[in-house]
């Protein structure tokens, strides 16, 4: 080799600690967010590894080696925990419990002395750790497809060196050694760390980053009162192309809500607004989207023209939530309700203004119904019956 051993170990510590003290850095910017945390820690120990085991070439008893590789594996049962938070977000200390049962098998021989047979558990155990931590990822593809690809390669490339480090030794066949492994499964080994250490550090750091930004993203487009959308999301979801489809639009006004807000406090209010998106959502079905676009307005957009379905959905929603407000909040609640259909080619301005004539025309002929504006200029309207329930 071009440079010798241990002065590739050291750089690779020190990589390690550059990448450990990032990962620490970025995530105390992020406290919520652990994955970064317990990368670093990952890290750590893979830095105290790598230090031990330089000292272990200058001093080789096994003693030494079974401290470092303490570290290398317990370290490595962390990364695989980070890969099973970073999937699930759940506690990663299942993940890592399963990792460091393969401290005893593979550091009891190595403590008695048998370094061969030690040398080449570490090594196998690395690489299942590794293979296991990239088919953690592997199942979040659908969120970054390339960017986890390239970290599961990254992965699989490190666990494939530690595979053939194990494999040299196994070929081998010695239980006990005369010093530390010294061959080109080893070379390639500490070749590959290189690589990979910046390699995973960049890409769990760029992965993460790609989870924040589309965390806030969703922020940016939710309501956070009800959870629905907001109304600029909807309008940039529907865009300003001519439809592509027939759809049908609802929108909905809770009545006199002002006056909830007077007799009952602003909070009662707020439970009432969640309350209609609760209802509301628990109404959609495939391809329905519903936003909340003012403070007691609601859209609810309907694929096709199916104006029979659409009055069935609107009147449910109405029930159920004068219904609900009733027992959850035990006074009277009604809402109105306008309806529009846009047909293909059309703006989605104009059927959203079709249904808000409507909104506006239930509310002048005494609020609670549904009013339908009927294709064109906003002839044949319905208005529909009461859906004031009765308390019991
Ligand atoms: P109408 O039957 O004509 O719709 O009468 P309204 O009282 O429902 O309508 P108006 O537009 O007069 O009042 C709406 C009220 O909604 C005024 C505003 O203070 C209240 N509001 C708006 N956003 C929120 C909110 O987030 N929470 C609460 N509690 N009230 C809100
Ligand atoms: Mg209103
Ligand atoms: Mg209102």
């Amino acid at each position: 080799m071009l440079l010798d051993y241990t002065s590739l170990l050291i750089a690779i510590g020190f990589s390690a600690i550059c990448l450990s003290i990032i990962l620490l850095g970025t995530w105390s910017t992020a406290r919520a967010d652990k994955y970064l945390l317990i990368c670093s820690i990952a890290a750590g120990f893979i830095v105290c590894d790598v230090f031990l085991y330089s000292l272990y070439l200058s001093n080789p008893h096994y003693s030494l080696a079974t401290i470092a590789f303490a570290h290398l594996l317990t370290g490595l049962s962390i990364l695989y925990g980070a890969a099973f938070y970073f999937r699930l977000g759940g506690s990663p200390r299942g993940r890592i419990l399963i990792g460091m049962a393969s401290l005893p098998i593979a550091l009891t021989p190595l403590a008695m002395g048998y370094d061969g047979a030690g040398f080449m558990l570490v090594n196998l155990s690395a690489a299942a750790l590794l293979a296991l931590t990239a088919f953690e990822y592997w199942q979040t593809r659908a969120e970054a497809p390339g960017a986890i690809a390239g970290m599961c390669g990254l992965y699989l490339f490190v666990g494939t060196s530690f595979a053939a480090c194990a494999l040299v030794l196994a070929f081998d066949g010695r239980l006990v050694l005369d010093g530390p492994p010294a061959n080109w499964a080893e070379d390639f080994n500490v070749l590959s760390v290189i690589a990979g250490v910046p390699g995973i550090g960049a890409m769990t750091l760029a992965l993460n980053q790609t989870r924040l930004a589309r965390a806030h993203k969703r922020e940016a487009m939710t309501d956070s009162l009800s959870g629905l959308l907001n109304r600029r999301a909807l309008f940039d979801m529907i865009g300003t192309e001519p439809l592509a489809d027939d759809i049908t639009v609802v929108l909905f006004d809770i009545d006199h809500f002002k006056s909830i807000n007077d007799t009952h406090g602003h909070a009662t209010g707020d439970r009432v607004i969640a309350l209609f998106a609760q209802v509301l959502r628990e109404s959609l079905s495939e391809g329905q989207q519903a936003a909340r676009i003012g403070g007691e307005e609601f859209v609810l957009v309907r694929p096709h023209r199916t104006l029979d379905l659409a009055l069935l959905q609107t009147e449910q929603v109405r029930l159920r939530f004068a219904a609900q407000v009733l027992y959850q909040e035990g006074f009277t609640s009604t809402t109105s309700a306008g309806i529009g259909i846009g047909t293909r080619g059309m703006l989605f301005d104009q059927a959203f203004s079709q249904a808000d004539t409507a909104l506006y025309r239930a509310k002048r002929e005494g609020r609670d119904r549904t009013v339908v504006a009927a294709l064109g200029a906003g002839s044949g309207v319905i208005t529909l019956p009461s859906s004031r329930p009765s308390r019991r």
